[in-house]
């Protein structure tokens, strides 16, 4: 397997003796793998290795991939979230809700926990329930 290496900028002058390699009189410090490692998906040895890459690349990597230029907006609709509220004398009330218009939709407990109980299948029930009662 060929080894992976830190592509932390300056991770070689961090003078740890995990890094120090050589024979006597030819002494030297070397970057890191990654092997056992794993920042920044696996391409850095550290945080700060992965900070030395973002200071000297950031300002590049933001131009070539897209600047945003105007904010981003998460409109009402994929606002919503599985929430619930605590009940010291009850049992736990768990609701799907909306964090711009604080609409709810009521949960059961096990699809509160289910992750494949998505907004459109509660208010598929929703629309189920509200037909039949
Ligand atoms: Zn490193």
């Amino acid at each position: 397997m060929m080894n992976k290496y830190c592509q932390g900028p300056k991770c070689h002058t961090y003078m740890t003796t995990d890094r120090k390699r050589g024979m006597k009189g030819d002494k030297y410090f070397q970057t890191r793998t990654v092997n056992n490692y794993s920042y920044g998906d696996n391409h850095f040895c550290t945080v700060i290795c992965q900070g030395d890459w973002w200071a000297k690349h950031g300002e590049r990597a933001v131009d070539h991939f897209g600047r945003i230029h105007e904010p981003i907006r998460l409109a009402p609709e994929n606002a919503w979230v599985k929430d619930y509220d605590y009940n010291r004398d009850g049992p736990t009330q768990h609701h799907f809700l909306n964090k711009l218009t604080n609409e709810r939709i009521p949960l059961t407990s096990e699809q509160y926990r289910d992750n494949d109980y998505t907004l459109e299948r509660a208010r598929q029930t929703e629309r189920i329930e509200r037909i039949t009662t």
